[in-house]
């Protein structure tokens, strides 16, 4: 039997999760508000990680809906979205926050989403040649009618989750999303919370 096991990514941080195939993770948003990114990175066999453009064209989806997969740069399963306990949209277009986003808003060596990543992978010991787009959880980025994408406030619930099942072995990577100077995590960044079993 596998055991709960429950872990805090603190606010603007992230950390890696190695989770076996068939473990189950859900992914908490504590206080409301705060999006989550999430990468997945394979573990055994060669080197493959979660896309989000195979998942929106296998899935024909932009948003992904529970029962359904995240599927691979090379179209392999990877999880099943087996929970949305959330009212909230999950963006599968956006990039991680990055320095040069900040860095447009007048905020140089800001804490940032795509750092987090690196950082976790590196501590991982894995090297991937580019750097994924994540899956952005209670995100609110819907594209408007007239084409516009825009980030708007989260509208995620305190204590909204999803929860994911691992179809192989896999690194996790989640981050607490650092945006502070836009609506987007509500204007206070705070924790997410995973547990695994
Ligand atoms: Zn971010």
């Amino acid at each position: 039997m596998n055991s709960l096991r429950h872990f805090v990514v603190p606010p603007q941080s992230g950390r890696g999760f190695r989770v076996r195939q068939g473990q189950h993770v859900r992914v908490i948003d504590p206080e409301g508000q705060q999006v989550a990114d999430m990468w997945a990175f394979t573990t055994s066999g060669g080197l493959d990680w979660l896309s989000t453009s195979q998942t929106r064209d296998i899935t024909e989806r932009l948003f992904p809906i529970a029962g359904e997969c995240f599927y691979s740069e090379r179209a392999e399963r990877l999880l099943t979205l087996v929970e949305n306990n959330s009212p909230s949209l999950h963006d599968t277009l956006f990039p991680a926050c990055n320095p040069g986003l900040y860095e447009r808003a007048g905020l140089s060596g800001h804490p940032n989403c795509r750092d987090n990543l690196l950082a976790a992978v590196h501590e991982a010991g894995i090297e991937p040649a580019i750097v994924p787009d994540p899956v952005n959880f209670f995100q609110n980025s819907s594209p408007q009618p007239n084409g516009r994408l825009e980030v708007l406030a989260s509208n995620n619930p305190p204590g909204g989750n999803v929860v994911l099942r691992a179809e192989t072995d896999l690194l996790l990577v989640i981050t607490a999303c650092s945006v502070d100077f836009h609506p987007t995590n509500g204007g206070i960044c705070t924790a997410i919370a995973v547990e695994i079993e």
